[in-house]
């Protein structure tokens, strides 16, 4: 069947290698080359442990004081606060003690499925020469912080089972030297891997994709051409392209091609900076999160990656990047060799749902459509999943998991 696949992010490049593994005949549409938007620069960690909700009423407590901090995890940018009301009412909706619940749930229905297809992408595409099996660390000076800061997490582990470790300061310190000694304890997240270079994986991917005769055409989707209740084409700067299939996965900009396709989603980006920072013979083994920094630090590539927590904001507003820079020092002082030198900044568009849950699955009311966008925090954790489960459901077998979760006209909260 000739598929199209819309977006060439992790997500979509996976969907789109899972349906031409089939034998189908796939074109991805990007304007821009896959991988480069928001899959290209985040911290490279196949979360497989992340089964916390994003919307919990701890979060909702600590919020107001992580806002008026200015160097804190998480910031709002005022104007755009209207037209972002609808989703964070959703948001705290969901964040309901019972409804976190559930969809922590069927997160870890997702992150627990999700090491089985990278295992098959990273055998068939050649890829293990980019996956570090390190874990990573979440890092405290305070021994109190560091409680109150991982209960829940902790909790949710125990919940389903998921291996980790409590680390002290000697135990921790000679598992990554790299760290400062003011290091107290440490929460190891065991069994997640590193990508050493996301791009290099989508790319990976992708090469693997065009061996199998899949093509990637550089142009934008702005419709479809609906034949009853299917689509027969797809409508592209390029002009107009036929298909039995589509797949939309175009990150955050699946609003609109949704809303276009006739069932509005509430989707919004929490947005993150990363700075590329020079390493200046810091020899850090484990991407590390600093409790007390709220920030992340990774290695990528030949440097550190500092990836920041959320900003607020619409897609399209232009960077702030004097938020990730007033982080620099903070890095320095978890990592004592770490140079100040920034490399490059980047800022990339997390796609959200207020409720945390990705849109997976197919479309409501149009056949021939298949949904896969909305992976907030964990776009490149779920991206081969994602692309496993929507071949699944072309092919008509069973995905093996409950979807009506990550159903498109679910109610988000
Ligand atoms: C700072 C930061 C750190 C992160 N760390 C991690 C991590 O460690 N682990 C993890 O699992 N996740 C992480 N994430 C999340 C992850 O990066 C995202 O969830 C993931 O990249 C989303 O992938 P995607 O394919 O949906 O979107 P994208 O990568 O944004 O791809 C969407 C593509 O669609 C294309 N597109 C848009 N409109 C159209 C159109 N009309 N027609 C055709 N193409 C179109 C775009 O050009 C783009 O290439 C992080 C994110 C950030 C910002």
């Amino acid at each position: 069947m000739k598929a199209i696949v819309i977006g060439g992010g992790i997500v979509g490049t996976s969907c789109a290698w899972f349906l031409a593994r089939e034998g189908h005949e796939v074109t991805l549409l990007d304007p821009r080359e896959p991988g480069t938007g928001t899959s290209f620069g985040n911290a490279g960690i196949l979360s497989v442990e992340s089964c916390l909700p994003l919307a919990r009423l701890s979060l909702l407590r600590a919020a107001p004081a992580m806002l008026l901090d200015p160097e804190g995890p998480f910031r709002l940018r005022l104007r755009h606060l209207p037209t972002l009301l609808p989703w964070l009412l959703r948001y705290v909706l969901a964040a309901r003690p019972k409804r976190a619940r559930q969809i922590g749930e069927a997160l870890f229905a997702l992150v627990g499925r999700a090491d089985a297809a990278h295992d098959l992408v990273i055998a068939e595409c050649g890829l293990a020469g980019l996956l570090r099996p390190t874990g990573w660390l979440k890092v405290a000076r305070d021994a109190r912080r560091f409680a109150a800061a991982t209960a829940e997490e902790r909790e949710a582990l125990d919940r389903f089972a998921l291996p980790y470790r409590i680390l002290e300061r000697e135990e921790l310190l000679a598992l990554e030297p790299a760290l400062t000694p003011e290091v107290r304890r440490a929460l190891w997240l065991t069994a997640d891997r590193q990508v050493t270079s996301p791009l290099a994986y989508t790319r990976g991917i992708l090469r693997d994709l065009e061996a199998r005769g899949g093509r990637w055409l550089q142009t934008r989707a702005h419709g479809f051409r609906r034949a009853g209740d299917r689509f027969a084409g797809v409508v592209t700067e390029a002009g107009e392209l036929e298909a039995d299939l589509v797949v939309l996965a175009a990150g955050v900009f699946s609003r609109g091609l949704a809303a276009e396709a006739g069932f509005p989603v509430p989707l919004e980006a929490e947005r993150g900076y990363h700075l590329m920072l020079d390493r200046n013979g810091c020899r850090l083994a484990h991407p590390v999160y600093g409790i007390e920094e709220g920030f992340l630090l990774a290695p990528i590539e030949n440097r550190i990656r500092l990836t920041t927590g959320v900003e607020l904001a619409s897609p399209t507003a232009p960077p702030d990047y004097s938020w990730p820079r007033r982080l620099v020092p903070k890095a320095r002082r978890l990592l004592p060799e770490l140079g100040g030198g920034i490399a490059s900044e980047w800022l990339g568009l997390r796609p959200s749902l207020p409720d945390g849950l990705p849109v997976l699955g197919r479309a409501p009311r149009i056949e021939n459509l298949y949904l896969a966008f909305g992976h907030q925090h964990l776009g490149l954790t779920l991206g081969p999943l994602s692309g496993r489960i929507i071949a699944d459901l072309v092919a008509g077998r069973d995905p093996g998991l409950d979807l009506s979760p990550y159903a498109a006209d679910r109610r988000f909260f």
